[in-house]
């Protein structure tokens, strides 16, 4: 059986690692090589780590976290340790060792962009100019913007820009990321800095990013004294906000194609690499990878979808209120793990106990609690 998987990202080189040994599969890159540009700040939990160690070195290795400091916009700030450590990876390394671990099974086709694709035949330029490939199945893994998924007619997710740079930044603790929030850092979701050593990767996820990147850097009242010298790297991506339907026929999504991300960070790589797992599993039955991949992490999307709805329900007093009165119950977030947002449902019941702000409290069950 042949398989065509477009986009030699992470959701691509794990869909073909997972399906070694059961067909004969193809990967088409449109970039000379993969990871590149970077749109990513490389965040992911040790577990997620653990299992990609399978498939890659240790060179991509940037940084251990313990946890996270949130911050209110007044400054004020939660110190959050979860039950999961974190790392940071170099994207560029860790998308070319996938690939090249791919390609131990798969052909793998650089600079070979998909065009279309009609009757399991998909047309693609490349070195040698356009060819056309036949395939049984066809996986999209070509990213936010798939041209596989537009092409099939596959539901696209709303999507939200976000930018990111590299910049010399005094971390409060280099083991730990920042997460600012406040309708001045962004009007629907956060901005956030991951150390990597000397310098940070700095970011806003927001409607207009440069206009709150500016704000977080000129205006925070912690941020903006701890940003030191120049940009050394400046990225545009953007992130899908909502899962999508990804099977249809002898069709699949996977990854951002599919808007496989965590609703409430943005952060796609676990949840691509359960889905290439699942994948692999439920070859070549398509609708059963669907239905799998639904039953094993459909919750974990409903709750990220809670949790992400509050970024526009809080205000900027919520949150201050929320870091003033969550000080009692930092030692709470033991019990979250960074890759499970369903993980926080176990707390919630503890944390209104605890919450001293009545009302804070009422619009945090209200939001997370409903329709469960
Ligand atoms: C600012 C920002 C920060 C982020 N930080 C994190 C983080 O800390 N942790 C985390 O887990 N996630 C993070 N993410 C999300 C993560 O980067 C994505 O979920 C992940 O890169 C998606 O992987 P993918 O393989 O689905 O798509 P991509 O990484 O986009 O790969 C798709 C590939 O397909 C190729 N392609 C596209 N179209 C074609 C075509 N027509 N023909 C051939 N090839 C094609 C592209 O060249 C690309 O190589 C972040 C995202 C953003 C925007």
């Amino acid at each position: 059986m042949q398989v065509l998987i477009v986009g030699g990202g992470p959701a691509g080189s794990l869909t073909a690692i997972h399906l070694a040994g059961k067909a004969e599969v193809t990967i088409v890159e449109e970039h000379p090589s993969a990871g590149f540009p970077v749109q990513c700040a490389g965040l992911i939990s040790e577990s997620c780590f653990k299992e990609l160690r399978k498939f890659v070195s240790n060179r991509c290795l940037l940084n251990k976290i313990k946890g996270a400091f949130v911050f209110a916009p007044n400054g004020s700030f939660l110190e959050l340790r979860g039950r999961s450590g974190a790392v940071v990876v170099e994207r560029k390394i860790l998308d070319a060792e996938l690939l090249r671990k791919a390609a131990d099974d798969a052909e793998v086709r650089i600079k070979t962009r998909f065009l279309n694709c009609s009757k399991n035949k998909a047309l693609l330029s490349g070195m040698n100019g356009r060819e056309v490939l036949s395939y049984d199945i066809i996986i999209g893994a070509d990213g936010v913007a798939s041209t596989v998924a537009r092409t099939l007619n596959f539901p696209r997710p709303e999507i939200l820009p976000a930018i990111q740079v590299e910049c010399m930044f005094e971390p409060l603790d280099e083991r730990m990321v920042e997460l600012y929030f406040g309708k001045d850092y962004s009007d629907c979701f956060f901005a956030y800095a991951v150390p990597i050593g000397d310098t940070s990767r700095i970011g806003v996820i927001a409607h207009s990013p440069q206009l709150y990147f500016k704000n977080l850097v000129e205006k925070h009242p912690s941020v903006s004294s701890r940003v030191k010298g120049r940009i050394i790297e400046l990225n545009a991506g953007a992130i899908p906000l909502k899962l999508v339907d990804f099977v249809k026929g002898n069709a699949a999504l996977i990854g951002d194609a599919a808007g496989m991300v965590k609703p409430y960070t943005g952060g796609g790589i676990y949840y691509h690499l359960v889905a290439a797992q699942v994948l692999g599993r439920t070859f070549p039955n398509l609708n059963e990878y669907c239905r799998e991949y639904l039953k094993k992490m459909g919750k974990e999307y409903r709750v990220g979808e809670k949790i992400a709805s509050l970024y526009t329900v809080l205000s900027d007093e919520d949150y201050v209120n929320l870091v003033k009165v969550g000080k009692g119950v930092e030692k709470l977030a033991h019990e979250l793990h960074m890759d499970s947002p369903s993980s926080l449902l176990k707390i919630i019941p503890n944390l209104a106990k605890l919450l001293a702000h009545p009302r804070l409290s009422a619009k945090l069950c209200r939001t997370l609690l409903s329709r469960f």
